[in-house]
């Protein structure tokens, strides 16, 4: 018989993988009492069902992704948390869900802190100001560049769940725990330019995954 272990609150799923026998991947969150704080501090766990002989191997792979995506550290137990020990909910479904995209055996590099714009052509550069707070340029002022500078700023804050730093050129965006996370806005800022298909995506995913997902999983 199997024993019942609460594994926390299943906030992302890969019903299907395609990169592993179609196994569904699950992103959990837990609290866990972390000794240097004195607090609970909110932790993830990447999880299968599946017994297929490579699966625990696949999700350690996940978490190894997830770690270089997004800048995460791994307690003995391998759960995934933040340096900074803040939840950074949305943030942590984006990295998991990048990371589950990754083929095997093709090791996950931390993003770099800019990106062609498509849409504008732009070299768009994020500037890590310290305590959290981040700059969004471009390389030119010209092809509508305030624009997108806003439209990107935008999609990081809603991707990151970042607050917004009023100033006049919207360009400025900060996390609320204070502190730096560079290999997150890499990775966030892939979708940024795109927010707002990936958001519609997301939905999508989300009903499809409710229809799709074995139940009784939790
Ligand atoms: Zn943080």
């Amino acid at each position: 018989m199997r024993r019942i272990v609460d594994i926390g609150r299943r906030i992302e799923l890969i019903p299907i993988d395609p990169h592993f026998h179609d196994i569904t991947i699950g992103l959990y969150h837990q609290q866990i009492f972390d000794e240097t704080t004195g607090k609970d501090i909110p932790v993830f766990l990447v999880h299968t069902y599946s017994q297929i002989a490579g699966a625990p191997e696949r999700i350690e792979e996940v978490i190894q992704s997830m770690q270089t995506l997004g800048g995460m550290l791994k307690t003995t137990e391998g759960l995934l948390y933040f340096p900074c020990k803040n939840v950074h909910e949305a943030a942590c479904r984006r990295v998991f869900l990048e990371a589950c995209k990754l083929a095997p055996n093709n090791p996950a590099e931390t993003r770099p802190l800019n990106i062609l714009d498509k849409k504008s052509q732009l070299t768009i550069t994020v500037d890590s100001a310290g305590a959290g707070i981040y700059q969004v340029t471009a390389n030119d002022e010209g092809r509508g560049a305030a624009r997108r500078i806003s439209a990107i700023a935008g999609g990081l804050m809603k991707l990151g769940e970042m607050e917004d730093i009023k100033t006049d050129n919207k360009d400025t965006i900060s996390f609320a725990c204070g502190q730096s996370h560079d290999a997150l806005i890499g990775l966030l800022l892939i979708r940024a330019p795109n927010v707002r298909v990936v958001l519609r995506e997301e939905e999508m995913d989300a009903t499809r995954g409710v229809l799709s997902a074995p139940s009784q999983q939790t």
